[in-house]
């Protein structure tokens, strides 16, 4: 293992951001390179707990010379994110300067224009040329895996489509217990890595095989623990393998056998009115129609001070917010349904 750094200039004098890359080194030209980066959100740590042991692992493989493509692993993506602090708390999700979510905006260019991605940065923020120099990273990768974690939650993923099904082999690997199957069509670093992926060409490919670019949710920010960090590390190498991107003939995946939901079957439960969050279900819970979700105290002491959150339909409790107080409108959880639920919905991600 071999460890570089890149280094980004700060907006203001005498700050200088230094982003540790780890880099595992192939013995075969044919197997896919890898690429994986963790706490791109500052405050989303599971991530980088699981690749402080899968680095281990490597480490040991390296040894052996079972590692058999590129690996590059980038532990912590975001040290601007890290540094922001504000009454107390890591503001690790959007830029305080430009109010910017650290993942959206990511620009689309296709795989030919990857290089174009360092070329210009001055006048750049350090954000943007972080970004840029994260993306340009990944596309150098056949397979990209960005670490990420919810509120409350299960682990799941987003899979752009054009991925699918051929990444059940990752949700089995790491025994997810949902996949969000997404269109791909925003600006999050997964999809800028998709939308690369299928224009190598004059025309988008529908279905890009041998390539994988997808946002893993290891669960909720404070599912931080040494056991399923190694759980998840040890889940993360049997897809290495399974994909030939490591040695290791003891590995043999079951079919993954969990839901697979497009997103317009994501129930967005919301809040109709602020007040106190009471959960009657938690994540993992399955749900008929019409099931008590949540009571909001709305005017507590008062007779008819509360209302009731109820299932529009049944589904699996996929998250729930970690927040016991909720502004009208504020999102309660994400159900993943059997059937359409918002045909509306714009294309991309469910939240900002
Ligand atoms: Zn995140």
């Amino acid at each position: 293992m071999n460890i570089s750094e890149l280094i980004i200039p700060g907006d203001t004098p005498g700050i200088e951001w230094r982003i540790p890359v780890l880099h595992f080194v192939g013995t075969s030209a044919t197997a896919p390179k890898v690429y994986i980066q963790a706490a791109l959100h500052a405050n989303e740590l599971p991530g980088t707990a699981l690749v402080h042991y899968l680095c281990e692992r490597l480490r040991g493989a390296e040894a052996e010379g079972a590692i058999l493509g590129d690996i590059v692993v980038v532990p912590q993506a975001n040290p601007i994110g890290a540094a922001q602090s504000h009454f107390g708390e890591m503001q690790g999700r959007f830029d305080l300067a430009s109010r910017t979510n650290f993942n959206r905006d990511f620009p689309l260019v296709t795989l030919a224009e990857r290089d174009s991605l360092l070329a210009d940065l001055g006048g750049q923020t350090a954000v943007n040329r972080l970004k840029r120099s994260l993306l340009h990273m990944a596309l150098g990768a056949d397979l990209v895996l960005d670490l990420h974690c919810d509120d409350e939650s299960v682990q799941y993923a987003y899979i752009d489509e054009a991925f699918w099904p051929e990444a059940s082999d990752l949700a089995s690997a790491l025994a997810m217990e949902a996949v969000f199957l997404s269109d791909g069509e925003s600006t999050a670093f997964e999809e800028a890595v998709g939308y690369a992926f299928k224009r190598q060409g004059e025309e988008k490919l529908a279905r890009v095989p041998g390539r994988l670019a997808v946002t893993v949710e290891l669960r909720g920010r404070r599912d931080v623990y040494p056991d399923m960090a190694k759980a998840d590390a040890h889940g993360l190498w049997r897809f290495l393998a399974a994909r030939g991107a490591v040695r290791d003939e003891t590995v043999r995946l079951a079919d993954y056998t969990g839901p697979a939901v497009p997103l317009d079957n994501i129930e967005m439960v919301r809040a109709v009115e602020p007040g106190t969050v009471l959960f009657h279900k938690d994540i993992g819970d399955t749900v008929e129609a019409d099931d008590l979700l949540a009571t909001l105290i709305t005017e507590p002491g008062a007779a008819d001070g509360s209302v009731e959150i109820r299932a529009a339909r049944a589904g699996f409790i996929a998250t729930r917010t970690s927040d016991r107080f909720v502004r009208s409108g504020g999102d309660l959880m994400k159900i993943a349904c059997g059937e359409p639920t918002r045909l509306g919905r714009k294309p991309g991600t469910l939240e900002d």
